[in-house]
């Protein structure tokens, strides 16, 4: 069982030990792929991502949710929850994402719908004018969706809500406290039930949703019905084609490459899978709370080598950081943002190789690189995509130099030679060796190239 002081966070490091935390989603289909061909990274670079986990709107989810876990764990909770600010204003949220948008970062924002029972986010929120609620959901329709994917977090991330009545249950524990066990033993109708509701609430205020966070570790004892359920519910209420969540992160040698889960009808007008996200850093920048530092040298040290994003940029895996809301703001005092600003100061010194990317955008290539099956017949190679993919990336081995050019309707169009490795973009290729290595947006369902002899 991991600490109570994880609880809230969106990560479940350490979680291990039962049989139920086994159980592990099912893979689903997977179609062949011709020898020879691989599919690599989007553009041959490392996707990059910051998961945001325990924002909204306004509120600080810390102030008011501390004393609601510790009702339940008076020992565990001690933090001074009274001095911290009960906002997280506006001002922080425009600075942060004009920072991120100018430095290319892109990645994941929760949107709490009913932040520690304070108040919704359709409706109003007590201590707020509805004009302040207004003009911070406005806010965030408008500056926020050109980089970053939202997510409902649970719906309140501290008690358990009644779907039926909207109320929390009466009980007062653990067993009804979102980060912690509620979940445990539901199945996939009731985790889709639970999900559908704050997506809804998301939906009212005009926020399209791609997936879903899961608050502290809901869910992690039953990952198969966790899994179908996210499915099921960001299909019913959004109809989005490749739904994604967070859960797990590691810090361990484990891979954190998107897992792709339970695909079906690969060939059909309505192929299908869901896609968990893993976080590749525990929350190193302010912590949960806000009240814990967090440290640039272990996502990055200062000769550049050391830290944990190197180790996984270095295995071309997606560095995905986690943070949370109330920890980047730090009371005021931006320590999480400042550490994260220095992360991406040496992460921009280092590499000349990333791609930061939204979690859709991760999802959307790992389900089109592990579902598209690649069938090559002499000269030709012929996809079948359940799902479109911008920057499609493979390499075909070949004998001699072949160009590769699209043929849409038996009309040959050539990829343009990419002057180096780190100039292919879509529509470009380059020799590698006894292989080619190209990049092409790929739509649904059959497209072909044609290989001709340069
Ligand atoms: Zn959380």
């Amino acid at each position: 069982m991991q600490s109570i002081a994880l609880g809230i966070a969106g990560a479940s490091q350490g979680l291990g030990g039962s049989v139920e935390a086994a159980r592990t989603p099912e893979i689903g289909e997977r179609p062949r792929q011709a020898e020879g061909i691989t599919v690599l990274n989007p553009r041959i670079r490392v996707p990059v991502s910051l998961i945001i986990d325990d924002s909204t709107c306004l509120v600080n989810l810390a102030h008011f949710a501390i004393p609601q876990f510790k009702e339940v764990f008076p020992e565990s909770y001690r933090q001074p929850w009274k001095t911290l600010p009960r906002e997280i204003p506006d001002s922080f949220v425009r600075q942060f994402a004009e920072w991120c948008h100018l430095h290319g970062v892109k990645g994941k924002y929760s949107l709490i719908p009913y932040p520690a029972c304070v108040g919704w986010l359709d409706r109003f929120l007590p201590g707020w004018s509805k004009r302040e609620l207004e003009q911070s959901l406005e806010l965030v329709r408008t500056l926020l969706p050109a980089d970053w994917d939202f997510h409902p977090e649970g719906i309140s991330h501290t008690w358990v809500i009644n779907t039926k009545t909207g109320r929390p249950y009466s009980e007062r524990s653990a067993r009804f406290l979102e980060n912690l066990r509620w979940s445990d033993r539901k199945s996939v109708d009731q985790l889709t039930d639970y999900f559908s509701y704050p997506l809804r609430i998301l939906k009212n205020v005009g926020i399209r949703c791609n997936g879903i966070t899961m608050p502290g570790t809901f869910g992690s004892r039953v990952k198969p019905e966790l899994a179908q359920a996210v499915l099921q519910s960001c299909r019913d209420i959004f109809q989005v084609e490749i739904p994604h969540y967070f859960l797990d992160g590691f810090t361990d040698d484990r891979s954190v490459a998107p897992q792709v889960y339970y695909a079906s009808g690969l060939d059909g007008p309505d192929p299908r899978c869901v896609v968990s996200i893993l976080s590749c850093t525990d929350d190193w920048f302010g912590g949960w709370d806000g009240l814990k530092p967090g440290s640039v040298d272990k996502c990055i040290a200062a000769d550049l080598k050391g830290g944990r994003l190197p180790e996984v940029i270095g295995r071309g895996e997606p560095a995905i950081l986690l943070c949370h809301w109330p920890g980047m703001y730090y009371n005021g005092e931006e320590i999480g943002f400042k550490i994260f600003k220095e992360i991406v100061r040496r992460l921009d010194s280092a590499f000349d190789n990333l791609l930061w990317m939204k979690l859709s955008e991760i999802t959307r290539y790992w389900a089109a690189k592990e579902l598209t099956r690649i069938e090559r017949s002499g000269s030709k190679i012929i996809f079948h995509a359940p799902f479109a993919c911008p920057d499609f990336t493979l390499r075909i081995t070949s004998r001699s130099i072949l160009k590769p050019q699209v043929s849409v309707k038996g009309v040959l169009s050539p990829l343009r030679r990419a002057t180096s490795p780190s100039h292919l973009d879509s529509g470009s290729w380059y020799p590698s060796g006894k292989a080619i290595v190209m990049c092409l947006d790929i739509p649904k369902g059959k497209s072909q190239i044609n290989l001709v002899a340069e």
